[in-house]
């Protein structure tokens, strides 16, 4: 099995952001939430709840479904397996359901991938074939 430190060179990991990376390589976006008061917490995974400033921090499975609630096309930016900037790379935040402000940013993949997305229901996908996964979104069409 990769080692999560192996799999994301770049990235500075942590006691607070372990789970989150070993979440990536299993397929699973784990977050952190807080253990006393129940608030989720996105990017950045810090130890201390912003809300109620507790160190009991647990994790946990999100399922990733909400809506996009701004993007942008990166022209550049790290190099990162299986990610390319031309041409740009259109990359979203999307604000989940389970709560309100609980905000955490992927490439946008599938269709719909133009600014039109604002607004629209996303839901996380992972992309076959990526050795160290990122998170990635897809646009939900309306039934
Ligand atoms: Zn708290």
């Amino acid at each position: 099995m990769i080692n999560v430190m192996n799999a994301f060179p770049d990235v500075m990991i942590d006691h607070d952001n372990k789970y989150f990376y070993e979440g990536l390589l299993n397929h699973r976006l784990i977050l952190n939430r807080c253990g006393d008061c129940g608030t989720w917490h996105g990017e950045p995974l810090r130890a201390i709840c912003g809300n109620c400033h507790s160190w009991n921090n647990t994790h946990q499975e999100v399922s990733g479904e909400g809506t996009v609630y701004m993007m942008t096309l990166l022209h550049q930016g790290p190099a990162i397996e299986g990610v390319s900037y031309n041409p740009p790379l259109p990359f979203a935040v999307v604000e989940f359901d389970i709560q309100k402000g609980l905000r955490v940013s992927g490439k946008l993949i599938g269709k719909n991938t133009d600014f039109s997305a604002i607004g629209k229901r996303a839901r996380l996908v992972w992309p076959a074939g990526q050795v160290a996964p990122r998170l990635a979104f897809e646009i939900v069409e309306a039934a």
